[in-house]
């Protein structure tokens, strides 16, 4: 495993830019997550790092060696794509022995059998390891291409939204799985996922794109609790920061336009009157919806809450975060 830099990355592909100066440094073992919606430039990064597709600008060093003139082979990197890519002839059990196969690592039948088994249970697809890989659901056939990934010894592993074809419980299975996995092999990964759950839960360090730029990085407390502009505060987070004007509340520094506050940052008791619209009772949480002012607000409440709309409670910033014009 070994340390991966992109050094003011570029690619426009016709008129669209793509990736947009992308400098960054994934450390030897970190779990790297790169955060952001569709279009934001997530594969062509990951497709850059593998070598499929070639930098306008810009340097990728792998180890401390750039590699931009490297085939994907000579980059030696396991690539999870967000669509399975699996031999559909072969069996599953085939399918996953593939990578260890290489005549060039003469690895015994026997130690591929273990490994191959290790990996099928970590992943819950042993019963499927004779089975021909067309006969599998899309979720299994993405755990094979998972596994498959795992099976390598690669400077890195890329992953595009691997689990985003997967049901929820499975996801979350998985993503702990995951981590695990990478824990245990001092892996260094770097995802990609529009799912801030992933992002957050996963990550060492989280990328946050913008329309190809690279606006933040750093660890997922960093981006949650600093977030340099708006953008990143309401990537993260769920429910969703609230964002108010600045003036709304008492205290807001000069120059500060919006107040951004998370909904477990509101005080409730003391402050300012908000009537109640809605109240969810989601099991684990309870969210009220509030109207201040003719502003919309989402806050929790005590899991147990009598509070019924129409209702009137007092609310107050904790934490607030504050934001200049430019959103920043
Ligand atoms: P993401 O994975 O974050 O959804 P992509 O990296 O796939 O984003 O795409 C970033 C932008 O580049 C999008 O606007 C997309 O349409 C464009 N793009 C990506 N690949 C190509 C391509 N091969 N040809 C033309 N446009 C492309
Ligand atoms: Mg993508």
């Amino acid at each position: 495993m070994s340390e991966v830099k992109l050094g003011g990355l570029s690619k426009t592909f016709d008129d669209t830019v793509a990736v947009d100066d992308v400098t960054m440094t994934i450390p030897n073992g970190a779990f790297v997550t790169l955060l952001g919606p569709t279009g934001a430039g997530k594969t062509t990064i990951l497709r850059l790092i593998a070598g499929l597709e070639r930098p306008d600008q810009g340097d990728v060093t792998i180890g401390g060696r750039s590699v931009v003139n490297d085939t994907p082979a000579q980059r030696n990197v396991a690539m999870v794509f967000q669509q399975y890519s699996l031999y559909p002839h072969l069996t599953v059990r085939d399918n996953l022995a593939f990578p260890l196969r290489s005549p060039l690592l003469k690895t015994p039948e026997e130690e591929i059998d273990r490994k191959v088994l290790e990996v099928a249970e970590v992943l819950r697809i042993s019963h499927k390891l004779g089975n021909k890989a067309t006969n599998l659901s899309g979720g299994e056939m993405q755990r094979v291409s998972i596994g498959r990934a795992l099976l390598r010894d690669p400077s890195i592993y890329l992953m595009d939204e691997p689990l985003s074809s997967l049901d929820a419980k499975l996801r979350s299975d998985l993503r702990i799985e995951l981590k695990r996995i990478q824990e245990n092999l001092g892996a260094t990964l770097l995802y990609v996922t529009h799912d801030q759950i992933e992002a957050m839960t996963m990550a060492t360090h989280v990328g946050v794109l913008d329309n190809g730029r690279l606006v933040q990085f750093g660890t997922p407390r960093e981006i949650y609790e600093n977030p340099v502009n708006l953008y990143v505060a309401g990537r993260l987070g769920q429910p969703r920061i609230n964002v108010l004007p600045a003036d709304l509340f008492a205290g807001a520094p000069t120059g500060a336009k919006s107040i951004g506050l998370r909904p477990e940052h509101i005080a409730q008791g003391e402050g300012k009157a908000s009537r109640v619209k809605r109240v969810e009772h989601l099991g684990d949480q309870t969210r009220l919806h509030l109207s201040l002012d003719g502003h919309d607000i989402v806050t929790l409440s005590e899991h147990h809450t009598t509070i019924e709309p129409g209702d009137t409670v007092a609310i107050q910033p904790r934490n607030p975060l504050f934001f200049d014009a430019s959103g920043a």
